[in-house]
């Protein structure tokens, strides 16, 4: 293929100028991730002004390290908090499943943060800015047009041009880029699940005789129930109480709903009371729907100029808490392939082929993870109900496990997905790449590259990692 570049025959760096439609959590992690591997960046926002909606997010292990890593989380300071432990139960309250974080975090040398989003997108908006990125607000993208050449011309609403070298649709589950690459994907809900989001501050609960017994540490709860669940954390610096509230509809939920508290209270009127007393407290709320996108062929254009992430490319259940930790991860893998476009040891349409044909299998999996876990935790009462119980007695005993129905804290699930390091991989494929598609073995011992990351990089120190002879 033509398309292999092993080297820079005139040392001639490039200059490329990347857009992102969308400055959700995805895309400014993108853009600072893009700018710091040296491309100029411009992120075209629609809202006229720049924010997150909603409540309490997981930023787990996988994706931890990349906010230490691009300084992040010394912006965020205390309002990102660690947890002691998970605790999986019944709907009454009976305990089923534990983890201590410590556990995970200490395998995994990453912490595992809960945040208010807006903490979280007020973070990377001040670092993004940091590293130079161009923050554009009213900017809603209507037109983009990336046949004709390889630049990629987008207008705006307010009747705006810009032209960049590389256009990524960072814009969400409606995203205008992808309905214009793909028209006929629609994002869908795949089950009448959806779920209300909501928080209640601490110190409400600690008045509360009966409820403030729940709040004697920093942990996540999960109550567990035949198509329903509440999962709870602390966020904010420890000062609000964050609840996902599962739930099931008659029918399919495709838009967020505005909602009776009425309802919303008879859902979980059988739950712990500890639990129903915090769900009583909860002031509003909305229904917001959970929908899929994809799996899609491919997430480009043909000439490469143009490239989803994030929701856009792959929205899903909200069960394993990786919608914007994917997105991210997307963000980060782009940003080692497009360092090696500047550095014109590929062209970009191969930059772009390979972070498709690489993290697109990631992100299906992750997909089915996400239904997984949904369906683990919303078991019908009944025989599989109580053999996943069972399953999960050990953890209880403290007891060390092979597998577990908890994937919060099942070995191979964390391994695989709280263990992963999208850098780490970006640079892998990349040798993979220049060198012929084909992972080399070591001449010496015969082991490939991907085993050596796997089973013995993560114990040897930088200088002793074992590196495939390239
Ligand atoms: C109940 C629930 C709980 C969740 N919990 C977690 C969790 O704990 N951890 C986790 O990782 N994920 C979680 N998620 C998923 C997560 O919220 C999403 O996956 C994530 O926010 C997607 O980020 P994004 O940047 O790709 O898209 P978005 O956040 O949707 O951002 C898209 C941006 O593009 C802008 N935009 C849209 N159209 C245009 C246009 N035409 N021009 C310019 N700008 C445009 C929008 O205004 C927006 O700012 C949860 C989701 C739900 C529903």
């Amino acid at each position: 293929m033509e398309s292999t570049m092993t080297g820079n025959a005139s040392g001639k760096k490039k200059e490329i100028h990347v857009g992102l439609c969308g400055a959700g959590i995805g895309g400014v992690f993108a853009a600072i991730a893009i700018a710091r591997a040296g491309a100029k960046v411009t992120v075209l926002e629609a809202a006229d002004h720049l924010g997150e909606i909603g409540a309490g997010i997981q930023m787990t292990p996988n994706v931890a390290r990349l906010l230490r890593k691009y300084g992040v989380d010394k912006v965020i300071g205390d309002n990102l908090v660690r947890f002691e432990e998970l605790n999986l139960r019944r709907k009454d309250g009976t305990p089923v499943g534990y983890t201590q974080t410590s556990r995970i975090e200490g395998a995994l040398d990453q912490p595992w943060w809960l945040v208010h989003r807006h903490h979280l997108h007020q973070g990377l908006v001040t670092v993004a800015r940091q590293h130079g990125c161009n923050l554009m607000i009213g900017s809603r993208v209507v037109e983009i047009d990336y046949l004709e050449s390889n630049e990629v011309t987008v207008r705006t609403e307010a009747g705006e041009t810009h032209v960049f070298d590389l256009l990524i649709g960072s814009d969400g589950i409606n995203s205008v880029v992808r309905r214009t690459l793909f028209p006929a994907v629609k994002p869908r809900p795949p089950t009448t699940n959806c779920a209300y989001r909501a928080i209640v501050p601490y110190e409400q609960i600690r008045h509360d005789p009966i409820a403030s017994t729940l709040i004697q540490k920093l942990t996540m709860e999960v109550w567990m129930s035949e198509k329903a669940y509440i999962i709870s954390y602390p966020i904010s610096a420890g000062t609000d109480f964050n609840m996902v509230l599962s739930h099931h509809r008659p029918h399919p939920v495709s838009t967020v709903e505005d909602i009776s508290m009425a309802d919303l209270r008879a859902e979980y009127a059988t739950f712990d009371p500890r639990i129903q007393r915090i769900v009583d407290m909860i002031p509003n709320a909305q229904r917001w729907p959970l929908l899929v996108t994809g799996p899609l062929p491919s997430w480009s254009s043909p000439r490469g100029n143009v490239v989803l992430m994030g929701d856009a490319a792959h929205s899903m259940t909200n069960h394993m808490a990786q919608g914007a930790a994917t997105s991210m991860e997307d963000g980060a893998f782009l940003s080692v392939v497009l360092r090696e476009v500047l550095a014109a040891r590929i062209a970009l349409p191969d930059a772009i082929r390979l972070y498709e044909r690489e993290r697109m299998p990631k992100a299906f999996r992750k997909q089915q993870v996400s239904f997984l876990n949904g369906a683990i935790w919303q078991l019908p009462e009944g025989e599989a109900q109580r053999a996943r119980d069972r399953a999960m007695e050990p953890e209880l005993r403290g007891e060390p496990l092979l597998r577990s129905p908890n994937l919060y804290g099942d070995p191979a699930t964390v391994l695989e997905v709280y263990g992963y390091d999208a850098e780490a991989h970006a640079e892998r494929a990349l040798q993979e790449w220049y060198n012929g598609q084909d992972w080399r073995k070591d001449e010496g011992t015969g082991i490939e590259a991907p085993v050596a990351e796997k089973v013995m990089n993560w114990f040897l120190p930088e200088k002793e990692k074992f590196v495939s002879k390239i």
